[in-house]
C-alpha cells in the first residue's frame, strides 16, 4: 500500500469507453434489462477503470468515480438527503434514485443545472430544516471492498460537505432566509461517520472536492469551510484527507485549507495557478502534500511536460511533499484518442484524452521521483508535439491573421438603432407583436434517418438535398398556414447547432467516439477547434435561400454565434480565447453577408451559451464580457441597417450579463420567459433594454400545449414592461425536441393569441 499520493487523477469518465453505461441505463429504464443486469454492467465498468488506472501506473487510484447518473445526487443519497416526495413513492432504492434524477409521472425530477463553468450538469439537492443527515447508503464502502478484492486499494472521491451545501437549494419547507449551509454541522457529522467506516475498512486516503471555493465566497462560507475541515481533521478515526479545489484560483480558501488539519491539498495549476508568492506565504503547506493539478482535465491537448515539470520543481520547497494530478476530474474529456480512426493523424498526435492524460500524470510523477532522465523519451516526445503544433501549417492561416490585424472600431458598430428600425420596418412591414419561432422544427425520425443515410453513404448527395428541400418546403407551408409572420427553414440539416458549423469551418476537427457526459445518460461530442478558423464556402445560404424562394413572407436566416461555438467545443489553448472568438466571428460575418446577398432580410445569431462562459470570479467578468460582446458585434455589424439581426438566449436569469446583452446591439432578442411568467421583462426594462424583445410564451421543455387565453395573459403581462412596437411573440427555444402533435396546436394558439392582443391595442 502506498502512503503518498505520488501521481493520480482527480476523477475519471464513467459512461464507458463505448458508452456502455448509457445503453445499460436506457435498457433498464425501458425494462429491457433487470436491476441485477444493470448493476453487473456498472461493476464491470468500475473494475475496468480501476484496472486500467492501476496498470497505467498511477500511485493512487481514485475510487467512487462511478455514478449511475450524477455524483452530486450520489452524495445526497449517501447522506440521506432524499426529499420526502421521492421517498414516499415507495420505490426500490435504485428507482428512488432515478426518480430524483428523471422524475416519474406524478413527480418531476430535481432541478438540473450546470456544474460550475463546465458542460456537465448536476442535480440540485434540496435541503431544509427537516433534512436529517446520516450515513444512509453504503455504496461508497461497497465499492472500496469491490476494489480491495481486486487488490487495488482506492482513494474514494466525494463532493466535500461545504461545496455540497453551496450547490444545494432550500426545499419547499424551508422558511425564507434559510440557507442549506445552515445545516453544515449535521452534514459534517454524517461525513465523519462515513470517514470512520472507511478508516475501519482500511482506506488510507479520501478525497473531498471543494470546487465551490474557486468562485467568490462570503466570509460566512469561508468560515464554514474552516470549521468543517477543523472538525473532520480532528476525528480520532479517519483516513488521511485530501481536499481538492479546482476550476480556478482558491484564493482565501487555499489559506484556510493549508492551515487545516488535513494531509493534502489539491491546487489547479491550469485554471487557477495561485502563483509562487502566494504559495510561499502558506506555512501550513510545509507539512502537507500539495497535489499539483498540472495536466488539464478539461481540454484535450497533450501537456507541455517540460513546462509542467518546471512548475512542479518550483513547488518542491514549498510543501512537505509534491504529488501530481490532473487539474480536475477527467470526467470532462473523452476516453481515448486511440479509438479515433478518422482524425487527421497530425491533429490526433497533439491530443490527449483521459487515457493519455493518465499516462502524462504517471510520467510527471516518475520524473519528480526519479529525475527527468528516467522518462527522457516521454519528455522528448512531448517536446516534439509542442514544436509540431507551433509550426504546423494547418494551425496558422495568414489571411485570417491579416484580416484580424486590420480590424477597425467601425467593424463592430452598426448604424444607430433608430435608423435601423425605420429601415427594417420599411423593408419588412411587420405588424405589431410579430410572430416567429426560434429556428428548429421537430426533428422527425425521417429527418434523422436521411442525415444518417447520407453519413453512411446510403443515399447520394442529390437525394439528400431533395429530401431536405421537401422537408423545408413542408415546414414553410406549415408556417404559412399557421399564419406566422417571420418564417424559418426549420434546421433539418443540423445534427447540433455547434457541430454543424464546426463541420463546415476550417480549423475544426471532429471525433467519432469523443463522447463526454453532459448529464445522466446524455453525452455530447464536442468538436475540436485546433487552428485558425475560416469559412471555405457558404454554410447555410442554400437552405435559407431555398426557404425564402418558397414564400413571400420574410424568412429568418439561422446562425450560431461565436461564443456558443467556443463554449461547446474543445478550444485551442495556444492563443487567447478572445482571438479565437474573433476568428469565428469573421466566418459568421461572411455568412451573414452571403445571406443578405441571397435576399434574406432577417438573420438570427444564437448565443445561448453567452452566460455559460462567465468566469467564476466576478473580477474577471468584465474582461470576458468585453470580448464576448465584441465577438458578437464583429459577427453581426457587417449587416445592412435594413437587415434585422436577432439573437436568442436560452435562459431568463440575466443578473450579471444584462448590460452585455444590451451591448450586443441586436435588433431583437428572444429569451426564455414562459416559466417565470414574464418576470424577466421587469429586469430587462429596469436595465434600460430598448430593442425588440421576444419573451418566450411557449415552454418547449414541456409537452404541454398552452391555451390561447393563457398566452394572451402572458402577452398582456409583457406589455406592462415592453411597448407593443417592440414586443415579439415566439416560443422559449427551438422546437427540435418536440413532436408535431404538440407543436402544431401550440403554434396555432400562439398566433391566435398574438392576433387577439393586437386587436385590442
Ligand atoms: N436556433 C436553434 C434552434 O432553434 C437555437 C437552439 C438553442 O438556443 N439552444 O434549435
Ligand atoms: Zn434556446
Amino acid at each position: 500500500m502506498t502512503s503518498t499520493i505520488g501521481s493520480t487523477v482527480l476523477g475519471y469518465p464513467r459512461i464507458g469507453p463505448n458508452r456502455e453505461l448509457k445503453r445499460a441505463l436506457e435498457n433498464y429504464w425501458a425494462s429491457r434489462i433487470s436491476e441485477a443486469e444493470l448493476r453487473n454492467i456498472a461493476r464491470d465498468l468500475r473494475i475496468d477503470t480501476w484496472r486500467s488506472l492501476r496498470q497505467a501506473g498511477l500511485d493512487s487510484v481514485p475510487g467512487n468515480t462511478f455514478s449511475f447518473y450524477d455524483h452530486v445526487l450520489d452524495t445526497a443519497v449517501t447522506f440521506g438527503a432524499v426529499p420526502r416526495r421521492y421517498a414516499d413513492l415507495g420505490l426500490s432504492p435504485l428507482d428512488t434514485y432515478f426518480a430524483m434524477a428523471r422524475g416519474v409521472e406524478s413527480t418531476p425530477p430535481l432541478e438540473l443545472t450546470k456544474w460550475f463553468d463546465t458542460n456537465y450538469h448536476y442535480l440540485v439537492p434540496e435541503i431544509g430544516p427537516d433534512t436529517r443527515f446520516f450515513l444512509a447508503d453504503h455504496g461508497v464502502l461497497e465499492q472500496v471492498r469491490e476494489a480491495d478484492e481486486l487488490g487495488i486499494p482506492v482513494r474514494p472521491v466525494l463532493v466535500g460537505p461545504v461545496t455540497f451545501l453551496l450547490l444545494s437549494k432550500p426545499d419547499s419547507e424551508a422558511a425564507p432566509g434559510f440557507r442549506p449551509l445552515d445545516t453544515v454541522d449535521e452534514l459534517v457529522d454524517a461525513y465523519a461517520e462515513l470517514l470512520r467506516e472507511l478508516a475501519r475498512a482500511g482506506v488510507e486516503w479520501v478525497q473531498l472536492d471543494e470546487p465551490a471555493f474557486a468562485a467568490d465566497r462570503t466570509e460566512a462560507e469561508l468560515a464554514a469551510l474552516r470549521e468543517a475541515y477543523r472538525s473532520l481533521g480532528s476525528l480520532a478515526e479517519r483516513p488521511k484527507l485530501f481536499v481538492a479545489g479546482y476550476f480556478g484560483d482558491l484564493g482565501e480558501a487555499l489559506e484556510i485549507l493549508s492551515a487545516a488539519p488535513v494531509e493534502a491539498v489539491g491546487v489547479d495549476f491550469v485554471a487557477g495557478d495561485p502563483g509562487l508568492d502566494s504559495l510561499a506565504a502558506l506555512p501550513g503547506l510545509r507539512d502537507k502534500t500539495l497535489v499539483a493539478g498540472l495536466v488539464d482535465g478539461r481540454n484535450v491537448w497533450r501537456t507541455d511536460l517540460d513546462r509542467a515539470l518546471t512548475t512542479a520543481a518550483t513547488l518542491l520547497g514549498l510543501a512537505g511533499e509534491v504529488a501530481v494530478s490532473s487539474s480536475c476530474s477527467l470526467l470532462h474529456v473523452p476516453y481515448d484518442v486511440e479509438a479515433e480512426s478518422s482524425l487527421d493523424p497530425q491533429v490526433a498526435s497533439w491530443l490527449a484524452f483521459a487515457r493519455q492524460k493518465v499516462h502524462e500524470v504517471v510520467v510527471l510523477g516518475r520524473a519528480l521521483r526519479e529525475g527527468r532522465d528516467a522518462v527522457a523519451e516521454e519528455l522528448a516526445a512531448a517536446r516534439r508535439v509542442v514544436t509540431d503544433r507551433v509550426n504546423a501549417e494547418r494551425v496558422r492561416d495568414e489571411q485570417v491573421r491579416r484580416r484580424l490585424a486590420g480590424l477597425r472600431p467601425r467593424d463592430t458598430r452598426r448604424a444607430d438603432y433608430d435608423v435601423r428600425r425605420e429601415a427594417q420596418q420599411e423593408a419588412l412591414r411587420l405588424p405589431p407583436l410579430p410572430t416567429t419561432t426560434i429556428g428548429s422544427f421537430p426533428q422527425t425520425a425521417d429527418v434523422r434517418r436521411t442525415r444518417a443515410a447520407l453519413r453512411r453513404g446510403g443515399i447520394d448527395h442529390d437525394t439528400y438535398i431533395s429530401r431536405m428541400r421537401a422537408e423545408i418546403e413542408r415546414v414553410v407551408r406549415l408556417q404559412e398556414e399557421l399564419g406566422l409572420d417571420v418564417l424559418v427553414h426549420g434546421e433539418p440539416e443540423r445534427n447540433d447547432m455547434v457541430q454543424y458549423f464546426a463541420e463546415h469551418l476550417a480549423g475544426f476537427a471532429d471525433t467519432e467516439h469523443g463522447w463526454v457526459q453532459s448529464y445522466g445518460s446524455r453525452c455530447v461530442r464536442p468538436p475540436i477547434l485546433f487552428g485558425d478558423v475560416s469559412r471555405p464556402e457558404p454554410i447555410t445560404v442554400e437552405w435559407a435561400a431555398y426557404a425564402a424562394s418558397l414564400t413571400d413572407r420574410p424568412v429568418k436566416g439561422m446562425l450560431t454565434g461565436p461564443v456558443t461555438i467556443l463554449a461547446w467545443s474543445f478550444v485551442r489553448d495556444d492563443q487567447p480565447l478572445a482571438d479565437t472568438a474573433k476568428q469565428v466571428a469573421l466566418a459568421i460575418r461572411d455568412e451573414i453577408a452571403d445571406l443578405e446577398a441571397a435576399g434574406l432580410g432577417v438573420i438570427q445569431v444564437d448565443e445561448p451559451a453567452l452566460r455559460e462562459l462567465l468566469p467564476l470570479r466576478a473580477h474577471r467578468h468584465k474582461e470576458y464580457l468585453d470580448w464576448a460582446v465584441e465577438a458578437f458585434r464583429l459577427a453581426t455589424s457587417g449587416a445592412r441597417a435594413s437587415t434585422q439581426v436577432h439573437t436568442h438566449l436560452c435562459y431568463s436569469e440575466f443578473g450579471d450579463v444584462i448590460d452585455a446583452i444590451a451591448a450586443l446591439d441586436a435588433d431583437v432578442t428572444s429569451i426564455e420567459a414562459a416559466r417565470s411568467r414574464m418576470e424577466v421583462l421587469g429586469d430587462l426594462g429596469a436595465a434600460g433594454f430598448a430593442r425588440g424583445v421576444g419573451p418566450g410564451v411557449y415552454d418547449i421543455h414541456s409537452p404541454r400545449v398552452p391555451e390561447v387565453a393563457e398566452t394572451v395573459e402572458l402577452l398582456r403581462a409583457a406589455l406592462a414592461s415592453v411597448p407593443p412596437s417592440r414586443l415579439w411573440v415566439n416560443p422559449d427555444c427551438g422546437l427540435k425536441t418536440r413532436g408535431y402533435a404538440e407543436v402544431e396546436p401550440a403554434l396555432r394558439n400562439l398566433v391566435a393569441a398574438a392576433t387577439e392582443v393586437r386587436r385590442t391595442l
